[in-house]
């Protein structure tokens, strides 16, 4: 019985740190305080981030990301063979600035979190693929997550899909 038992508690502690494997994503802790902020905005929002966040293996600072004249990257994503995204990943040159490191950041959190492609190829916009200022942006901050999100495809998304599951209940 006591062998029985062991072999027991053995099977599920198993069976739970493998759980708890797949369900580890690597993140840089620099990057943590400002992931936190974006998710509480999931959260404001109603966007569910549970799957995605787990989806990803790591956000992390890079320091491989082209820093040249006419080819700088300060963030990026990275996909799997099927199209997911698995990497966020921000240049180190982004660090140089906080303010310009939480416009990185929330752009790339977007195309993961919220599905966005791109808004414009250069405007003061989060989800611009340039910008022109950091500086107008993280003046403007408050306004531009408002943005941000209620103008995301998720955010759309949901707002079009709970008149039906409301519907769905009566
Ligand atoms: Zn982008």
């Amino acid at each position: 019985m006591k062998r029985l038992t062991f072999v027991l508690i053995l099977f599920v502690f198993c069976a739970f740190s493998s759980l708890c494997a797949q369900n580890s994503v690597d993140i840089d802790g620099r990057l943590q305080p400002l992931l936190d902020s974006f998710l509480a905005e999931c959260d404001k929002y109603g966007i569910d981030y549970h799957d995605k966040l787990f989806q990803l293996k790591k956000i992390d600072i890079s320091n491989t990301l082209p820093l040249e004249e006419g080819n700088t990257v300060l963030g990026m994503v990275t996909r799997d063979a099927n199209n997911n995204i698995e990497e966020i990943l921000i240049n180190w040159a982004a660090m140089l600035d906080p303010e310009i490191l939480k416009v990185v950041a929330f752009h790339e959190f977007a195309h993961h979190f919220l599905d966005y492609k791109h808004t414009c190829e250069n405007c003061n916009e989060i989800m611009a693929v340039t910008n022109d200022s950091y500086f107008a942006i993280a003046n403007d901050w408050d306004n531009q997550v408002a943005q941000l999100f209620t103008t995301s495809p998720a955010f759309i998304k949901k707002q079009a899909q709970t008149p039906i599951a409301a519907v769905s209940l009566q």
